[in-house]
């Protein structure tokens, strides 16, 4: 009876009412975030704590201007690491492990394309 415990996703009704359901609630949300901004406008000092504690991807060119020197190259390099990994024509992993660090459950790796970091860790 587990099965029938989960929605069946794959009925076309199905998907286009959670489609409709969540751009809904995305409108909602983003109204509510219209009002609360009109009501009380960020000041400068908040804008920038918000900034400062929202993940990186997240956030616009004009809000990574506001980071300090060191937080926008940080922010440059996490653009240009995700604009390159986005580009593999696939990740095929190679492993940059010593003998050791493999024996010990770490097993270092990275796709020979793009470089995106293929590391697991089986140590416990
Ligand atoms: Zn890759």
């Amino acid at each position: 009876m587990l099965d029938n415990a989960f929605p069946d996703f794959t009925t076309p009704e199905l998907r286009r009412s959670i489609d409709r359901t969540t751009e809904e609630q995305a409108t909602a949300i983003r109204a509510e975030i219209g009002r609360r901004e009109a009501a009380a406008p960020e000041t400068a000092d908040e804008r920038l704590a918000r900034v400062k504690r929202t993940p990186v991807g997240l956030l616009t060119d004009e809000e990574i201007s506001l980071l300090d020197p060191d937080g926008q190259a940080f922010a440059a390099r996490y653009k240009a690491r995700v604009a390159r990994e986005a580009a593999c024509p696939g990740h095929e992993r190679v492993s940059t492990s010593t003998r050791e660090e493999s024996n010990r459950g770490q097993h270092k790796g990275e796709c020979r394309h793009c470089g995106k970091n293929m590391s697991w860790d089986s140590s416990d």
